[in-house]
């Protein structure tokens, strides 16, 4: 039976950020998905389109029991439940789900990248990411988490909004 560490990069711009991002938690966790620790939660500056509202951003460290594919199917049918609540139907997504890490594995498909592509480049991935596991080695970089952090620009745009969830929340 397939057992993996995952790392899940969480963010919403849109309606309640802090409700999006817990209400995401709480459809991950599951029998499939078990929640290990979620990280602080970070108000971010909008890297690329620059023209939108600010991002509340964090890390979770979850136990999985699904394949990569298998979870990012999860993922994607979360979006999908918890944005649709929060707006109408081509609305702006209220919530990414990204798949930052699963455990030391490195996928390159057309629809799935893993470790995330983006990973090593943006802060509000990394300071978060850094709080859960400073010491985890990326496997491609083979750099640590913390390592990428203090080659990062951008840190400046991630700031502290709130301490992490009490992840009793979502068992
Ligand atoms: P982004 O997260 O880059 O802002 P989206 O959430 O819209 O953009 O994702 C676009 C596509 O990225 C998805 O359809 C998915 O197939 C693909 N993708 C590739 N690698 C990953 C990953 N590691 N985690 C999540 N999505 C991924
Ligand atoms: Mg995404």
């Amino acid at each position: 039976m397939i057992q993996e560490v995952v790392y899940l990069g969480l963010g919403s711009n849109l309606g309640n950020k802090i409700e999006n991002c817990l209400r995401a938690l709480k459809e991950v966790s599951g029998r499939q998905n078990h929640i290990q620790a979620v990280s602080s939660l970070y108000k971010t500056e909008p890297v690329g389109f620059r023209e939108q509202d600010w991002f509340i951003n964090c890390v979770a460290e979850v136990i999985t029991y699904l394949s990569p594919r298998a979870l990012l199917q999860f993922l994607q049918e979360i979006e999908e439940l918890v944005g649709r609540r929060k707006t109408f139907r081509w609305g702006p997504r209220v919530i990414d789900l990204d798949i930052l890490l699963y455990g030391t594995e490195v996928i390159k498909e057309v629809d799935l990248i893993i470790p995330h592509p983006y990973l090593h480049k943006r802060a509000f991935v990394l300071v978060p990411l850094a709080e859960l596991a400073p010491e985890f080695v990326h496997p491609i970089l083979k750099k640590t988490i913390r390592e990428l952090l203090e080659g990062v620009e951008g840190e400046e745009g991630v700031e502290l909004y709130a301490p992490p969830p009490d992840i009793g929340e979502f068992l």
